[in-house]
């Protein structure tokens, strides 16, 4: 738990979120501000703060986190048709520094790439 960070909050019960899958390792909730018709972050419980700090014991749940987001995508009906953002830095548009992985699903009309 790092303070000041608001998905570790998220992740303790702190702050509301709508969830869609939780264990111990992992945390699946609705993104807040939908860029999709399904939208949502999937989420180590460990803080990390961007994808070039995931180091080799990360290994194991950054790899959960890309089968459960399968998973939870899949119950939002959109098991065939979706992408996978990590933004990582804020150049790149990283907003909230705790390592978190977009599915956007549904959408119909083309992709920029
Ligand atoms: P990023 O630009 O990759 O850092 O994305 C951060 C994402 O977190 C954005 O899509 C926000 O809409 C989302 N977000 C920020 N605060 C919350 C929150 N309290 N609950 C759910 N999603 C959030």
């Amino acid at each position: 738990m790092m303070d000041d960070c608001i998905f570790c909050k998220i992740i303790a019960g702190e702050i509301p979120s709508e969830k869609l899958y939780e264990d111990d390792d992992i945390l699946a909730f609705k993104d807040i501000a939908p860029q999709a018709p399904v939208h949502f972050l999937v989420v180590p419980k460990k803080h990390i703060s961007m994808p070039a700090d995931v180091e080799e014991v990360d290994d194991l749940v950054m790899g959960k986190v890309l089968r459960i987001g399968a998973q939870v995508a899949k119950e939002q009906g959109v098991a065939d048709n979706y992408r996978v953002i990590f933004n990582n830095g804020a150049k790149s548009g990283q907003v909230v520094f705790h390592v978190h992985m977009h599915i956007l699903g549904g959408k119909d009309k083309p992709w920029p790439m």
